[in-house]
């Protein structure tokens, strides 16, 4: 399509970010041939920025403190027989904390009680109206897709330790930098629709979006660390070429 690649560091989980790993993706990424514009985003410098946008969510009613912890969570949703789940198969957070009164949020968002920050879906639903969608593109053409944020019920916006999550920086980012094509995993495809509501509700473009086939392993499953399956780093100490690698994964 003639456009720019971008690399982009998504390293908000200060635990799992670690310098030697975003060392093996440039260095996977240069073996590749895929040339970047420098410098590279790093999410970690940016937590002030993510910080004001989830502000602006709050001071608009659209985003309330949770106090609950997943193992609370987890057990209501066991005690109740029909449990609804979002797309990454989580049990849907039952809205407990959206309705704390005031002065008691207050107080224990005063006394520094740990908490995430979750989306008040149905406040952020009227805010967003019902036209939400985007368009997905392939090499032939473009298709409009209507979002259905409300699966996600009341997401988690800001994690406990990071003023921000995975949904909230994406969107940002993309934005900041003017993104207008996002060409990435099925696994991401539901995520979509909650990110098309965070675009509408912070007044920031939409991108086109295309989710493509997931490269499974022979057994038919997801290439993952703990299944052991063949990293990039892996095939290039065994002689393959990234010609090679390109032409496996269908490139010509
Ligand atoms: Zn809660």
């Amino acid at each position: 399509m003639g456009g720019l690649c971008r690399l982009r560091i998504e390293d908000i989980d200060p635990l799992r970010s670690k310098p030697d790993l975003i060392d093996a993706i440039v260095a996977d990424l240069a073996w590749l041939g895929l040339t970047y514009p420098e410098p590279v985003r790093r999410q970690s410098r940016h937590m002030e920025s993510y910080r004001a946008t989830l502000q602006r969510l709050i001071d608009r009613g659209l985003a309330y403190p949770c106090f609950c912890s997943r193992g609370q969570i987890r057990a209501r949703a066991a005690a109740m027989a029909d449990t609804a789940h979002d797309p990454d198969d989580a049990p849907l957070y039952p809205g407990t904390c959206r309705g704390l009164d005031p002065p008691i949020r207050a107080e224990r968002l005063a006394r520094g009680e740990p908490h995430t920050w979750r989306l008040d879906m149905p406040a952020a639903l009227r805010c967003a109206g019902d036209a939400l969608g985007y368009e997905t593109f392939d090499a032939a053409d473009t298709r409009w897709i209507a979002a259905d944020p409300s699966r996600w019920g009341d997401a988690v916006i800001a994690r406990r330790d990071v003023p921000t999550s995975y949904h909230l920086s994406v969107v940002h980012d993309d934005a900041a930098e003017g993104i207008t094509h996002v060409v990435r995993g099925r696994d991401l495809e539901a995520a979509a629709d909650l990110h098309v509501l965070l675009q509408c509700l912070l007044a920031l473009p939409t991108p086109r979006y295309h989710h493509h086939a997931l490269i499974l392993d022979p057994d038919g499953e997801k290439l993952a660390k703990s299944r052991g399956s063949q990293s990039l780093a892996d095939l290039r100490q065994a002689g393959v070429t990234p010609e090679e690698l390109r032409a496996r994964l269908g490139f010509a």
